[in-house]
């Protein structure tokens, strides 16, 4: 199956029928245990904390379609990464993006340092900074590109080489573009990592994490962790993930298609300060990303002037839901700074571009045109800034 073109092979892998009823859709085997017919042949599987044949499925497919060979089904994306970051030991360091998804941040700050597990943050998009803070206990380099929310490109190729010349790991988090868009694994990654909650599920019906691998020996400890930790994925939510899969291909492509139409009008607006969105070609990181994605997503975010300026928007939007998460069929807008990145302190978020102005909008799959008619209507509910300014001193000064 492999000759096929990804899109095809959505919707016919292995899984394409069961083979005992010829049903065309995985079975949920809504088991947690698993009788053994004798004594010496215990079967394929035994307990579903190890094992459930629904998971299998799905960990499959994902192994399939990030062209490796194993892969693994968690009960979120933080517990994808968090699960493979307990590959590492006591006194080993960690290169990490700087602005990697608040999450992991929280996770790598809160959690591991209490395990002993140190940490460098870094612009990944900066090759001589990531050379110069690998150290010798150095065991991991972990990227997210395009990153959350500002939408930098990390080389994958480059970093994955620099990370093996120094005998480190290179993990991906792939949540923002999946397999669709872009296969870290095939670019010298170790490992590839997902939020299946956003595009490759799709439907903002299910909290779900992947990771798939091409090397035996990190599957072989990845599953041992899984089994030891049991932040598995339970059977009926690997088969909504397994659904949204088969339609991962369209979706992605109506919906990066629409959010280069409306990045391109916001440019245009003289409230917008600025528009992070990688398909153009005054990103500083379009050709590295053209040459290891196949298109820039649907995910971009824009810089209002302020707080304010965000309150207005946001209260008159209509389309888009006002959320946290993304990469869903419905557009949903988020407020970094209030939402995914509220457990990063403010400076820490100033210096990686996260200002109180700055709005992230996940593509979903309206008509981009009643979109932008939207945004266009609620960006002239925003008042003048001298305005608010004068009322703000005047009020200070009484
Ligand atoms: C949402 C997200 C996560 C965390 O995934 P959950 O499924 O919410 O646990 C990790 N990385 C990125 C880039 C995300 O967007």
């Amino acid at each position: 199956m492999t000759d096929h073109s990804l899109q095809t092979r959505l919707l016919h892998s292995d899984y394409k029928f069961d083979p005992h009823t010829g049903a065309v859709s995985v079975p949920i085997q809504q088991a947690s245990t698993f009788h053994q017919q004798d004594f010496d042949n215990p079967g394929t599987y035994d307990y579903s904390r190890s094992g459930n044949p629904t998971r299998k499925a799905l960990e499959d497919t994902i192994a399939g379609l990030e062209n490796g060979t194993e892969g693994f089904a968690f009960a979120s994306g933080m517990a994808a990464i968090s699960t493979s970051f307990m590959l590492l030991s006591q006194g080993d360091h960690v290169v990490i993006s700087e602005d990697v998804y608040g999450g992991t941040f929280r996770m790598i700050n809160d959690v591991l340092q209490r395990f002993g597990i140190d940490h460098t943050f870094v612009d990944m998009t900066d090759l001589h900074a990531v050379a110069t803070s690998i150290q010798p206990n150095t065991k991991l380099v972990y990227i997210e590109t395009p990153s959350n929310p500002t939408l930098k490109i990390t080389d994958i190729r480059a970093v994955s080489k620099l990370a093996k010349a120094n005998d480190c790991w290179t993990f991906v988090d792939n949540t923002f573009m999946t397999p669709a868009l872009q296969r870290p694994l095939e670019l010298g990654a170790d490992l590839v990592l997902h939020s299946a909650t956003k595009f490759i599920a799709g439907h903002s019906d299910v909290v779900a994490g992947l990771a798939a691998t091409h090397q035996p020996d990190l599957a072989e400890r990845l599953s041992f962790l899984q089994n030891s930790f049991g932040s598995i994925l339970g059977a009926h939510d690997c088969w909504l993930v397994l659904r949204g899969l088969k339609t991962l291909h369209c979706r992605l492509a109506q919906s990066s298609a629409s959010a280069a139409k409306i990045a391109e009008e916001l440019t245009k607006h003289p409230l917008i300060e600025e528009v992070f969105y990688p398909g153009f070609s005054s990103h500083p990181g379009n050709s590295i990303h053209s040459y290891q994605s196949e298109g820039a997503g649907a995910i971009l975010s824009f810089r209002l002037r302020d707080e304010d300026a965000v309150r207005q928007f946001t209260n008159a939007v209509e389309l888009p839901v006002y959320a946290v998460s993304l990469g869903a069929v419905e557009s949903i807008l988020s407020y970094p700074a209030r939402m995914s990145h509220a457990s990063m302190p403010k400076e820490e978020r100033e210096k990686r571009g996260i200002t109180d102005g700055l709005l992230r909008l996940s593509v979903g799959l309206e008509k981009p045109e009643d979109l932008i008619e939207d945004f266009q209507q609620a960006l002239k509910q925003i008042q003048p800034y001298s305005f608010l300014t004068n009322r703000r001193v005047n009020h200070e000064l009484t």
